[in-house]
């Protein structure tokens, strides 16, 4: 690897991104930047996300192509927001910190033109621009382009679906041929290659990663519901991961708002983003978030492009983007600097063909996961809970005049009385909420083929009350891993079947030998045919006797039950194992519990 002082940097440069603590180049920069330094260069077409450390690859380098002697514009960045307009000016002014004669000028619409006449006649070599706001300045004759050396285009993808190439094909107009073009874009469609080829000379081409393929710390999850549903499955999804920190992705600025006010007033700490607000708004909200004192962002593609937050552990696609491109961006705003993050999906089954494309273009799979049901949100938040009750910073000096008067006012409760008591106080309402809660699964079978799944049969049915979401639980708990992929899954009175990716069978086989499920020994077996359940199959006979329970309900030592375990696992020792659990899970006493940020919610019923 190149270091940062191996690549010809100046001395002034090399104190700054110290300073910044940056320590060795990012893969584009130790691409990007000893190409940019040479004398003559060829154009750059650079395939790399935000978060990758593009700004620093082009913008350490200009630094260095600047004569500061000189002051007309020599370099100009175009970028399709006004958020990433001031994000790259003001990257390149710390980079800029110690060449004290550097002016940068960031010229973005939405705001006074006045002031930003101003900075360009001072003198500004380096101009960071929106197309819109630029296109004003040249028809005003306030911006003079015809000396420039470089031109960028960063985010060049997204200054596309935005709508600006008429915008940028003009600009490029005022500027002349013998300057050098770089073009970053986070994908690859052919509108961008059609615009290299017009716009680029010979150029070099910089991949980081695969091309269009997503980052590579992001898991990519999808949750199929009816489209009916998918403010449910928001908020069940949401609660399933109490310290989200994420940006929930809609198509439309009603629907923004619409989704925004909903979760506001079910109790979460959300707010809208989208081109209806005010400028002013916007900057409010953004601040907000980007302070963490929101938790999530509601937003149109559009606003949301240009916030910088690196770290967000998800985003919530509450609806698939028309363009597919878009879920690369979407997606790549988690998973960033080395982090992990999860992308969502929540889709209906009409929407199969589209995560296909998008999986053909981001090179990964998505995991079909179900929504969690309410147990499962119930267990994950009161863990939650406890652990920040494990964790929270105890301010003695400040409690410890209290402590004497709630010790004596508490004195009467034991022990385990009280944690029940304190942890009811946050968890009841949760568990009151999730109390009746529907699934809403949509199960599909073209889903399950697609991951080369095996059908399995359980003798778990209706009769044990088990619903596709408890039955999933049950596989998760007694294999004490989440990541089985589960496909198609028919509950029937005695018995079900599901389909589970194939490279899971020996695991799951094996963790289900000698379990139980309410005293009821749990068989578990592989099983061949399609529609044995309608048609009767090789397990007639089996079946049978299993309609037969169906009027003997009461009788667990029927038949057919024996007749199941003389199949399944051989040895009639009971291990209490998943029993055990399953009473923790079903005891009425369960403390209840709600997050954070979800302080002032009011339990609803889904
Ligand atoms: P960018 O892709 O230009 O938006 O950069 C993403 C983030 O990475 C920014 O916060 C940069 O300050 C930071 N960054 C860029 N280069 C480096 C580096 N070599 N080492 C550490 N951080 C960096």
């Amino acid at each position: 690897m190149t270091a940062f002082n191996e690549m010809g940097l100046s001395e002034e440069t090399l104190r700054a991104i110290i300073e910044l603590n940056y320590e060795l180049p990012t893969p584009v920069q130790e691409k990007v930047i000893p190409h940019l330094l040479q004398e003559n260069f060829q154009d750059v077409i650079a395939l790399a996300q935000t978060g990758t450390g593009k700004t620093a690859a082009f913008g350490l380098p200009i630094i260095e192509k600047t004569d500061m002697s000189k002051r007309y514009t020599q370099h100009l960045i175009l970028c399709p927001t006004r958020e990433l307009c001031l994000q790259v000016a003001d990257d390149i002014t710390s980079y800029a910190k110690y060449h004290k004669n550097l002016r940068i000028a960031a010229v973005f619409g939405g705001t006074s033109i006045d002031r930003q006449i101003r900075v360009l006649k001072d003198g500004a070599q380096i101009v960071s621009a929106t197309p819109g706001r630029l296109l004003d300045l040249i028809r005003r004759k306030e911006v003079n382009l015809s000396k420039i050396k470089t031109l960028i285009l960063d985010e060049a993808d997204e200054m596309l679906n935005m709508g600006f190439r008429e915008d940028i094909e003009t600009i490029l107009k005022e500027t002349p041929s013998e300057k050098n073009t770089l073009m970053f874009s986070a994908t690859m469609p052919n509108e961008i290659l059609e615009i290299a080829n017009k716009y680029l000379k010979d150029h070099i081409q910089v991949t980081i990663g695969k091309k269009n393929a997503g980052a590579d710390g992001v898991v990519h999850e999808c949750y199929m519901v009816q489209a009916k549903d998918r403010y449910l499955a928001l908020k069940r999804i949401v609660d399933f991961y109490p310290d989200v920190y994420g940006i929930v992705f809609c198509r439309t600025r009603i629907e923004t708002q619409e989704v925004a006010d909903n979760l506001m007033k079910d109790g979460y700490n959300a707010d809208a983003l989208h081109g209806d607000l005010s400028q002013a708004q916007r900057d409010a909200v953004m601040n907000k978030f980007r302070t963490r004192h929101l938790r999530m962002l509601v937003a149109t593609d559009v606003a949301a492009r240009g916030l910088d937050v690196d770290d967000l552990t998800h985003v919530i696609n509450y609806n698939l983007p028309e363009e597919l491109e878009i879920y690369t961006h979407r997606s790549g705003r988690t998973g960033r600097a080395g982090k992990k993050g999860i992308s969502i999906i929540i889709a209906n089954l009409k929407e199969k063909y589209k995560i296909k494309l998008i999986e053909n273009q981001i090179k990964k799979q998505f995991e079909i996961k179900p929504i969690p049901n309410g147990k499962d949100v119930c267990q994950k938040q009161l863990f939650h809970l406890i652990d920040r009750i494990e964790k929270v910073d105890v301010k003695d000096e400040d409690i410890d005049a209290f402590l004497p008067d709630i010790y004596r006012k508490l004195e009467w409760l034991d022990r385990e009385e009280l944690i029940k008591k304190f942890v009811s106080v946050e968890f009841n309402r949760f568990l009151e909420y999730y109390k009746n809660s529907k699934d809403i699964n949509v199960y599909d079978d073209g889903y399950s083929k697609k991951a080369n799944f095996v059908r399995m049969f359980i003798n778990l049915g209706r009769k044990d009350q088990i619903t596709p979401p408890d039955l999933i639980g049950v596989i998760n708990d007694i294999t004490d891993t989440k990541h089985i992929s589960i496909g198609k899954i028919k509950i029937l009175q005695y018995f079900s079947f599901f389909e589970i990716d194939k490279q899971y069978v020996t695991l799951v086989l094996d963790n289900f030998k000698n379990t139980t499920y309410h005293d009821r020994k749990i068989t578990i077996e592989i099983t061949e045919e399609e529609d044995q359940d309608k048609r009767g199959g090789d397990r007639r006979g089996f079946r049978r006797d299993d309609r037969r329970d169906d009027r003997r309900s009461d009788s667990r030592d029927d038949r057919g039950r024996r007749d199941y375990k003389d199949r399944g696992t051989s040895s009639g020792r009971s291990d209490s194992r998943y029993e055990k659990r399953s009473d923790s899970r079903s005891d009425s006493s369960r403390p209840s519990y709600q997050s954070d940020n979800r302080r002032k919610r009011t339990p609803r019923t889904d």
